[in-house]
């Protein structure tokens, strides 16, 4: 994977950063590439003069917990959006499992981004039917994932009586019913108690184990580092790191990135700074 650092910050890595066999290639689209469950090219989004999303070429290997981090404003939620489509680009380009951006290919992929959209006054149980149906999936979904999230015993409660670590559960289940590959995971952890992110922490790595690629973005730094394999720091729309993470103090780092003169890559979207 390619590494791309700013001019301060400490080693974060106890890994070798992994070099894409294509990394000189510049601004162009890469030639297909599956080992990125996704890959971002110069990818941009403007609100009015404003870029939210600046040139940014994320590299989110097959396999990983990518944690996409940077403080409130960063383009986090935006960047998520543009790879479910739930945004069109203003420009660049998102590639999903090796190929250039195709709805066909959100079937693989399951999100939960901002809060979960849920029928207040159906169970948790009844909520995933909706979805079951609209999919076409085989009733057994509905315990699988219930069982996925450990909502089993909470199935027929109406989801407005749910808590909202219960609530953050069931959307993830609902992300989860068409047996995703990579799942997209915004602020999971946003408003939850510490035995409710402590939850979701096992989720996470539970996911992990079973094989599905996840990004999370999040600013709960210590509790962030405790799951992802890699991370990538973004502010002012902008890709000010990316690579393996294997340390053990990622706030340090990452107030080091996003510090005021810590710099910006060189290039747009951080093709680095010659790999320093
Ligand atoms: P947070 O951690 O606070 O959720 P974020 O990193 O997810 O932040 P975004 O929500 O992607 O950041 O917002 C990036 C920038 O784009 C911010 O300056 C935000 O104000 C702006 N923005 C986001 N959505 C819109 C919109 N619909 N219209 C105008 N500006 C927007």
């Amino acid at each position: 994977m390619q590494e791309t650092k700013v001019s301060q910050g400490s080693q974060p890595a106890r890994g070798t950063a992994q070099r894409h066999p294509d990394s000189g290639r510049g601004t162009n689209l890469s030639p297909t590439s599956p080992s990125y469950a996704v890959e971002t090219v110069e990818l941009t989004k403007s609100y009015g003069s404003h870029k939210a999303v600046d040139g940014l070429n994320l590299q989110v290997p097959t396999g990983s917990v990518y944690g996409l981090l940077g403080p409130n404003g960063a383009g986090k939620t935006t960047t998520l959006k543009l790879i479910t489509g739930l945004l069109r680009p203003g420009q660049g380009a998102v590639q999903l499992f090796g190929k250039p951006w195709q709805r066909a290919a959100l079937a693989r992929v399951g999100a939960l981004i901002e809060t979960p959209a849920l029928y207040p006054n159906l169970t948790g149980a009844e909520n995933l039917e909706v979805h079951r149906r609209l999919l076409g999936l085989p009733r057994q979904r509905i315990d699988e994932v219930l069982g996925q999230v450990g909502l089993q015993d909470a199935a027929g409660k109406r989801a407005g009586a749910y808590s909202l670590g219960m609530k953050q559960r069931l959307g993830i289940a609902i992300a989860l019913l068409g047996s995703p590959e990579l799942l997209i995971l915004d602020e999971p952890t946003n408003g939850l108690d510490p035995i409710g992110i402590q939850e979701m922490r096992e989720l996470i790595r539970s996911f992990h184990a079973q094989g599905i690629t996840l990004i999370v973005s999040s600013h709960i730094l210590a509790e962030v580092q405790q799951v992802v394999t890699h991370i990538g720091i973004i502010a002012g729309g902008r890709l000010h790191y990316q690579g393996p993470w294997g340390g053990d103090d990622l706030e340090e780092f990452f107030m080091k990135t996003v510090a005021p003169g810590a710099g910006v890559p060189a290039q747009p979207g951080g093709q680095g700074r010659d790999g320093q």
